[in-house]
C-alpha cells in the first residue's frame, strides 16, 4: 500500500525553468524554496509516496509578482500526461501562511467529459466545480456567492459575464494566471501585515510547490477514494492520541470541514472508522507517522489522499501545539532517543512557559473585548470589579473572586491586590507599581489602560463605545494579551507537570548563569522555592510593612516627635521583621537570601485619604490638623528622587539598624548554615555605603556579643543611579556584591518615569521612537553600557565582587543574554518568571557550547 514515489527512483527530462523538480537529492532549502517544499523533499526521501512535485523558489515567485512569465506549460508537461496539479504555498515558516491553496489546475470541458466517463459525473462535476469557484475568486476576485452550489454550466456561465471572458480552458494559461495571483497575494499590504504580525520578517519569501494531483474523487468499483489528514498526539495535551479525519471522495482539507459523512480513523462508537473500512491504509498510516517521528524527528500531521485504493502523502505539518503540548512532545522525543534532552530544551520558547504556569484564555472562546491596555502579568481571570482595596479584601473574605481596578496602585493597595484574582490600572507602564507586585504574586495584570475612564466617587468604569460598568459587573482580564473582556470567559488550567520539570531539570543541569528569585514575603518564598530559585536575590522589606498592624507602627515610627518615641515604635516592629526574616531563612535553608533595607519614600506608608488620616489621627491620639501638617511636611515633588533609599538610612538611622538587627538575629536562629545577604538601596556615592556599613558592623557585633553566635553576612550595594554605574570601583570596594536595580536605573538613565511612562509607551513604540518598551526590554545600548562599566569597574576596585541583575529585566531572555555576556554571576526576577529564565540561560548555553548541532526542522 505504501509505495514509494516515483521520483526517487526514475531518472527525468530536465527542470523546466525557474522550478525545480522536488528528489531526494535536488538543492532544495526551507531560506530559498520555503519550508512546505523542504518539508515534502524530506517525506520524498524516507520512500513515502509523494506525488510529483515542483518548487519555485522565492526569487522566482517575487519576479512573478512583478509581472515576470515563466513557461507554465513545460511545468505541466513536467508532471505527466495530461495532469491536473496543485499549487500551494510554501513560505519561510508554517506559522506565517500564504495564499490558499488551489487545486484541480488543468480542468476544463475536455477532461471534465474524459472525466465523467472515467470516474462517472459526480466525481468529474466536484473536481471542476472546484477548480472554477477557486478560480473566480481567488484569480478573477469575483464574488463567491455566485458560484455556491450551482451546477458546472451556470458557474461557467456566470465567471463568463462576471469575468468578461470565458472560462480558461488551456491548462497552461490556467496555471500561469494561478501562479500570478498567488504571488501578488503575498505581496498584498492584509498578507504582509499579518505576517509581520505573526514574526515574518519585512522581507520574507514566498515559494510554490506545484504538485500532480492525486484526485481523492474516483470510482468507487475501482477501490477507496478519499482524503484526510491524521496525527498521532493531541494538540491540546501532547499525549499520544491519533486525531482526524477522512472523508471519502474529497479533496485537500475537506475532510476537516465539519461534514456528516467523515470516518473517524480509530474504532469509535459514535460511526465508522477508516481503521475498520481501510484497515490497510490506516496500517500505513501509522507507519507514516512513526517515519516522520523518527527521521524527521518531530510530531508531523500528515495530509493524505487515497486514490482507488493507494495511499499518497501530500503534505506534513508540524503538530500544532499548545504550549503544554509542546513540553510534552519535547521530552517524549528525547525520552525516546529521538532527539538529544539538550534539543529538547531549545524547543522551547522561555516565554512559551508563562503559558502553563498561569491560567490561559481558551483560544477556542468567544471573547468580546471592552478595552485595550498593556500586557504586564501573564495569565487570565475573571471576576467582579471592585474599586478599592478594602472591597477587594472584603470580597475574598466571602470567597468572591474579583478584579481590582484602580486609577494606578500605591503600597496602600498591596493587601486589596494580595485579595484580587486580577488587578486593572488605567495608568502605569509595566514595571509601575501595579505591574511588579502582580508579576511578584503571578497575578494578571493589565496596567496603562488609557481608554477606559474610572469614576471612583461612583464606582463605574466607561469603555470605548461609552459603556459604563458597575462595581459588581464581571470582567475578564487577559495579562498576557493586555485584553480586557466582557463577563465569563472559559480559562484553561496551568499544567505544571512533570514534563515541565523535567524540561527545566535538563536546563538547569546545563546552564551557566544563576537565577534567584525576587520575594518579598514568606509566601512569595515559598513560590520561589516551588520553582527552583536558587536563592532570593531581593527581598523588598518595605513590602512586610503593608499588614494592619505593622502600617500602625510604621505610621508611629514615621510621626515619632524625638528618638526615643521612634525607638519605642522601631521596638514594635523588631519583632514581627525578625519573625519574617527567620521564617523565610528556614524555607531557603542554606540558599541564599539577599535582604533590602527600606527603600521607598515614608510618605508612601501614609494614608492618602481623609478616613485613613481620621484613623491615624486616632491611634496616635493626636489632632486631625497634626497628622495632615505632618504629611504635607513629608511631600516632595520628585519622591522618586528624594528622600528615599540610603538616604533615608542616612537620615534616620535607627530604620536600617532596627532592619539590621532583626535580620542578624533571625541568622542567628536560623543556625549555622545562614549567611544573610544586605543590600543598600538607591546608592550614589561611596560615604554612604562606607557610613552604612560601619552602622551594620556594629550591630553585627552588637548581636554576636548578645547570642553568643559567630555569624557572617555579606553587603552588597544596588545599583540603580548611573553615577553608582559610573563610580562603581569604589562604590564595589565595599561589597561582596553589586546588584543592579534595573528598574530605576532605566527611569534615571532616560529620565523617564517608570510609573508614568504607560502614557505614551504605546505611541513611542508604535512609532519607532523606542524599540521595546525599556522597562520591559533592556535598553542595551544606553542602560547596557552603563551595567557593562559598572561591571568593568565594579571588578576592577573588587576583583571578587559578584555581580547580578535584580531588575525586572531580570526575567527577560534577551536582558539574560546581555547579563550573561557581560559576566554577571545571578538574575533575580519574579518568582513566576524564574523557570523561563532558569531555560532562556539553558538556551544561551547550549547555543554557545554548540552542543547540539542540529537545528529543529523548519516546520
Ligand atoms: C530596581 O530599581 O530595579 C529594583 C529592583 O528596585 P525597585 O523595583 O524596588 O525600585
Ligand atoms: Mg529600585
Amino acid at each position: 500500500m505504501l509505495r514509494p514515489n516515483r521520483s526517487a527512483a526514475v531518472q527525468h527530462d530536465p527542470d523546466p525553468d525557474g522550478a525545480t523538480r522536488i528528489t531526494p537529492t535536488a538543492n532544495i532549502r526551507a531560506d530559498r524554496h520555503g519550508g512546505r517544499a523542504k518539508c515534502l523533499q524530506r517525506l520524498i526521501r524516507l520512500g513515502l509516496p509523494v506525488p510529483d512535485t515542483l518548487a519555485l523558489d522565492f526569487a522566482t515567485v517575487f519576479d512573478l509578482a512583478q509581472g515576470g512569465r515563466i513557461d507554465t506549460q513545460a511545468i505541466i508537461d513536467a508532471l505527466g500526461p495530461d495532469p491536473l496539479v496543485s499549487v500551494r504555498p510554501s513560505s519561510g515558516m508554517t506559522d506565517w501562511g500564504g495564499p490558499p491553496s488551489i487545486l484541480n489546475i488543468g480542468m476544463n470541458d475536455a477532461r471534465h467529459a474524459a472525466l465523467s466517463h472515467a470516474l462517472g459525473p459526480d466525481a468529474a462535476d466536484a473536481l471542476y466545480a472546484r477548480f472554477i469557484q477557486s478560480f473566480a475568486v481567488q484569480v478573477s476576485r469575483l464574488n463567491p456567492d455566485l458560484f455556491d452550489g450551482r451546477p458546472i454550466a451556470e458557474m461557467r456561465d456566470a465567471y463568463a459575464t462576471e469575468a468578461e471572458e470565458p472560462f480558461p480552458q488551456d491548462p497552461a494559461a490556467q496555471l500561469c494566471a494561478v501562479l500570478a495571483a498567488m504571488a501578488r497575494a503575498w505581496d498584498g499590504t492584509t498578507a504582509r501585515l499579518l505576517r509581520q504580525a505573526r514574526g515574518a520578517p519585512a522581507d520574507a519569501g514566498l515559494g510554490l510547490v506545484v504538485q500532480r494531483m492525486v484526485l481523492g474523487v474516483g470510482n468507487p468499483a475501482s477501490g477507496e477514494s478519499g482524503s484526510g489528514v491524521i496525527q498521532f498526539v493531541s494538540s491540546e495535551t501532547g499525549l499520544p492520541q491519533i486525531t482526524g479525519r477522512y472523508l471519502r471522495q474529497s479533496q485537500g482539507r475537506e475532510a476537516l470541514v465539519p461534514n456528516a459523512g467523515a470516518l473517524y480513523l480509530t474504532r469509535d462508537a459514535r460511526g465508522p472508522s477508516l481503521e475498520e473500512q481501510a484497515p490497510a491504509i490506516f496500517d500505513s498510516l501509522h507507519v507514516t507517522g512513526q517515519l516522520c517521528r523518527t527521521r524527521l524527528r518531530e510530531e508531523m500531521q500528515v495530509e493524505f489522499t487515497v486514490h482507488h485504493g493507494d495511499l499518497h502523502i501530500l503534505d506534513a505539518v508540524r503538530v500544532k501545539r499548545s504550549a503544554r503540548a509542546g513540553l510534552r512532545i519535547a521530552v517524549a522525543l528525547a525520552t525516546d532517543g529521538v532527539i538529544p534532552e539538550s534539543e529538547a530544551v531549545l524547543r522551547i520558547a522561555p516565554r512559551a512557559l508563562l503559558d502553563v504556569l498561569h491560567r490561559q484564555i481558551d483560544p477556542e472562546a468567544a471573547t468580546d473585548r471592552l478595552a485595550q491596555g498593556i500586557a504586564a502579568s501573564p495569565g487570565a481571570a475573571t471576576g467582579r470589579i471592585v474599586f478599592t482595596s478594602a472591597a477587594a479584601q472584603a470580597a475574598s473574605a466571602r470567597e468572591e473572586a474579583v478584579i481590582l481596578v484602580r486609577p494606578e496602585t500605591t503600597p496602600d493597595d498591596v493587601l486589596g491586590m494580595h485579595s484580587a484574582s486580577g488587578i486593572l490600572t488605567e495608568r502605569g507602564g509595566v514595571s509601575s507599581h501595579a505591574a511588579v507586585i502582580a508579576r511578584g504574586l503571578g497575578l494578571p495584570c493589565v496596567v496603562g489602560a488609557s481608554e477606559i475612564t474610572i469614576d471612583a466617587r461612583a464606582r463605574t468604569l466607561t469603555v470605548p463605545g461609552g459603556r459604563v460598568l458597575a462595581e459588581g459587573e464581571t470582567i475578564t482580564l487577559d495579562g498576557s494579551t493586555g485584553r480586557i473582556l466582557d463577563g465569563t470567559v472559559p480559562l484553561l488550567e496551568p499544567a505544571l507537570d512533570d514534563a515541565f520539570q523535567t524540561i527545566l531539570n535538563w536546563a538547569d543541569e546545563r546552564r551557566d548563569i544563576g537565577v534567584r528569585a525576587n520575594a518579598d514575603t514568606p509566601s512569595d518564598v515559598r513560590i520561589a522555592e516551588r520553582f527552583q530559585a536558587e536563592g532570593i536575590g531581593l527581598c523588598r522589606t518595605e513590602h512586610m510593612f503593608f499588614d494592619d498592624t505593622r502600617l500602625t507602627a510604621m505610621r508611629e515610627m514615621i510621626f515619632a516627635r524625638n528618638a526615643e518615641d521612634r525607638a519605642a515604635s522601631l521596638e514594635q516592629l523588631l519583632p514581627v521583621q525578625r519573625a519574617d526574616f527567620a521564617e523565610i531563612f528556614q524555607i531557603m535553608g542554606a540558599r541564599p537570601v539577599t535582604i533590602r533595607l527600606l527603600d521607598p519614600p515614608l510618605h508612601e506608608f501614609l494614608p492618602t485619604d481623609r478616613k485613613g488620616m481620621l484613623d491615624l489621627a486616632a491611634s496616635l491620639d493626636l489632632p486631625l490638623e497634626a497628622v495632615q501638617r505632618r504629611i504635607d511636611s513629608l511631600r516632595e515633588f520628585n519622591p522618586m528622587l528624594g528622600m528615599r533609599g540610603v538616604r533615608l538610612g542616612i537620615a534616620i538611622p535607627e530604620i536600617y539598624e532596627m532592619q539590621a538587627r532583626a535580620i542578624f538575629e533571625a541568622a542567628c536562629a536560623a543556625g549555622p548554615g545562614v549567611t544573610p545577604e544586605v543590600m543598600i538601596p538607591l546608592v550614589s556615592a561611596r560615604r554612604e555605603v562606607e557610613l552604612v556599613k560601619s552602622r551594620l558592623d556594629a550591630v553585627a557585633a552588637t548581636v554576636r556579643v548578645e547570642t553568643g553566635v559567630d555569624f557572617n553576612y555579606r553587603l552588597g550595594v544596588m545599583v540603580e543611579t548611573p553615577r553608582a554605574a559610573l563610580r562603581a570601583d569604589e562604590i564595589g570596594e565595599y561589597a561582596t556584591f553589586l546588584s543592579f536595580g534595573t528598574n530605576d536605573l532605566t527611569q534615571m538613565t532616560y529620565g523617564l518615569s517608570r510609573d508614568d511612562a504607560g502614557r505614551f509607551m504605546s505611541a513611542y513604540v508604535r512609532e519607532g521612537v523606542f524599540a521595546d518598551d525599556p522597562f520591559l526590554v533592556l535598553d542595551t545600548d544606553g542602560v547596557g553600557e552603563l551595567l557593562t562599566i559598572g561591571a568593568e569597574r565594579g571588578r576592577r576596585g573588587n576583583p571578587t565582587l559578584i555581580l547580578s541583575i535584580c531588575g525586572e529585566h531580570g526575567g527577560d531572555p534577551d536582558s539574560i543574554a546581555f547579563a550573561r555576556a557581560a559576566g554577571f554571576d545571578y538574575v533575580s526576577c519574579s518568582p513566576f518568571r524564574v523557570p523561563v529564565a532558569r531555560l532562556a540561560a539553558a538556551h544561551l548555553a547550549i547555543r554557545e557550547r554548540g552542543r547540539t548541532t542540529t537545528a529543529p526542522p523548519e516546520r
